[in-house]
């Protein structure tokens, strides 16, 4: 009989969203429930319309992981901002006012949300009479094990059982670009001479360590998290050589790291070219730079450290598609959006699953398919990304990095049902299924199903174009197309967030009294 009813991998974003979420679709309906009692009398509900309405939120849930990559931002660089606003990074149950706030918001403040957003699990769980554990410590084997599975973690000889597993254990380490992998490697053998520091190291890892001061290093990749890169390794007093295949355009998600960019080009250490080959040379003095890069445009250098930050590989040491055991990961098969929340025809991919739907991952794994259709330019892989690409495409400037945290966020919502609702309506990152459920909360039957889907469009569409809304998309923008869409219609549809905007929803009259003939 397993322990526990549910275990999930990763203590992050997708780990605290998803048993949010769960909490709310499979957790008692408390409403129904009051309702019950209401009519049958406190204590007197039937036990089988009791069990039905107590919902099937697991009992016993052990949630195994370290600390998240903000939490650990937070401690080396108190300083540090996310690439977006607090619409965008935000936990589901957040009480900051949506519109609020257009400046990047700061790392701290998302992770005293976080630690909240925990709170507020943990407390769901004991209201209901279940238990939830949290384990600090490294997963290294999930495999199938009688009718559960059996999850191995560094922290005990003796693995943990369970009927179900979520994993939501981030992306995976930072893969190897091909000249770094140590077959390429010339004289790799004087590697094994190991240094007080890593001296390849990839970008993420690279944060998470202790990073040596005053060293000569090459920072490589021109996505965000080689731009943080930079940002430690100056603090650290390092000589840096950043180098970029295709520029810097994608460091720079909304201009978060316009700063860095910026003393990068002034003090001219920026390169665009590529790594052709890495040796490890004998340094003349004992102790010195012994790592030796040639560029694909002639040049050269020895550094102390390279460090690559070249997306992640889910197949990589301790990455999600690596602790799955390999005949687990092969009965994995994706899961779709199955109420077109982020397209109104195709199939989305919001995360994996088994058949008996017993083991799920989620959250930033999802897009790199667990390593399991090929490695990165396979025709599949790609046509895959691209159909996942749609949930970053509908979410403006929420949808950069696409697996950042409004991303992972609308896919753990769609896999588990949950949408937004109450008076904080988020039309930062509303899906397109919720998009019609405002529209029908708020303007009840003044637009047929047909006109909200259409509406909805729109609405993504506006806030989607790129460079229009450079942070977030205004609220004033966001009332702008749903009355102009009503005028097109020849209707008179108020500010949603008007204060009597509720004397309106579901009135025909209201439609009667303030629209012109429908053509
Ligand atoms: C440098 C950098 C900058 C970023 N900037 C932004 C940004 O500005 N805006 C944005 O929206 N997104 C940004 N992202 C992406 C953002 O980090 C992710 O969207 C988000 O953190 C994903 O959440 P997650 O829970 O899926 O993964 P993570 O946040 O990576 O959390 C994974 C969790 O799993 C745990 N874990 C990992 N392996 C194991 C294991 N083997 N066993 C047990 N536990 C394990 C970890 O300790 C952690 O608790 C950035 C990412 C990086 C690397």
């Amino acid at each position: 009989m397993p322990k526990y009813e549910l275990i999930v991998v990763g203590a992050g974003t997708s780990a605290l969203n998803y048993l949010y979420a769960l909490l709310k679709t499979e957790g008692p309906k408390k409403y129904s429930i009051a309702e019950a009692e209401k009519a049958f009398g406190q204590g007197k509900v039937p036990a089988s319309v009791m069990e039905k309405l107590s919902g099937s939120f697991p009992k016993s849930i052990l949630v195994i992981g370290e600390s998240d990559l903000w939490e650990r931002a937070g401690t080396f660089n108190p300083g540090y901002k996310v690439g977006q606003t607090s619409d965008h990074v935000r936990t589901p149950d957040s009480s900051v006012a949506v519109g609020r706030d257009s400046a990047f918001r700061p790392v701290s403040e998302y992770n005293s949300e976080m630690r909240k957003l925990r709170e507020n699990v943990e407390k769901g769980v004991q209201d209901i009479g279940g238990s939830i554990n949290f384990l600090r410590s490294q997963v290294t084997k999930i495999s199938e094990a009688g009718d559960g599975y059996s999850v191995k973690a560094q922290a005990s000889p003796v693995a943990y059982t369970c009927s179900k597993v979520i994993v939501a254990s981030g992306a995976g380490p930072t893969s190897l670009p091909d000249p770094l992998k140590l077959e390429n490697i010339g004289h790799k053998e004087l590697l094994k001479f190991k240094r007080a520091y890593e001296e390849l190291i990839g970008g993420t890892e690279y944060l998470y360590s202790f990073a040596p001061k005053g060293k000569q290093v090459v920072v490589y990749g021109g996505a965000p998290t080689s731009a943080w890169v930079v940002a430690r390794a100056k603090q650290h007093n390092c000589k840096i050589l950043w180098v970029a295949r295709s520029g810097w355009g994608g460091a720079n998600p909304a201009g978060r790291n316009k700063e860095v960019i910026e003393w990068a080009t002034k003090n001219k250490v920026t390169r665009q070219t590529d790594i052709a080959s890495v040796d490890v040379i004998t340094p003349p003095v004992l102790g010195e730079a012994r790592i030796h890069v040639n560029f694909s445009d002639g040049t050269d250098c020895t550094v102390h450290q390279l460090i690559y930050a070249t997306g992640a590989d889910p197949l990589g040491k301790g990455g999600p598609g690596q602790i799955l055991e390999s005949k687990l990961r092969d009965k994995l098969l994706p899961r779709y959006d199955p109420n077109y929340r982020f397209s109104p025809t195709d199939d989305v991919p919001v995360a994996w699953a088994t058949e008996n739907e017993t083991c799920w991952v989620v959250g930033a794994p999802v897009f790199r398919a667990l390593g399991k259709l090929g490695a990165t330019g396979d025709a599949a892989l790609k046509s895959f990304q691209d159909r996942y690409r749609k949930i970053s495409a509908i979410m403006g400037e929420a949808g950069t990095p696409e697996e950042g945290v409004a991303v992972v966020t609308a896919s753990i919502k769609s896999t588990t049902g949950f949408t937004q609702t109450g008076a904080n309506f988020n039309w930062n990152t509303a899906d397109l299924l919720e998009l019609r459920a405002f529209l029908t909360r708020t303007y009840g039957n003044a637009l047929s199903d047909n006109e909200r889907a259409d509406l909805a469009q729109k609405i993504v569409a506006k806030r989607s174009e790129k460079g229009l809304y450079p942070v977030q998309f205004p609220r004033d923008a966001f009332v702008k197309v749903i009355q102009d869409y009503g005028r097109l219609r020849n209707q008179n549809l108020p500010d949603p967030f008007s204060a009597d905007i509720k004397k309106f929803s579901g009135q025909y009259d209201w439609l009667a009294a303030n629209s012109g003939k429908r053509t």
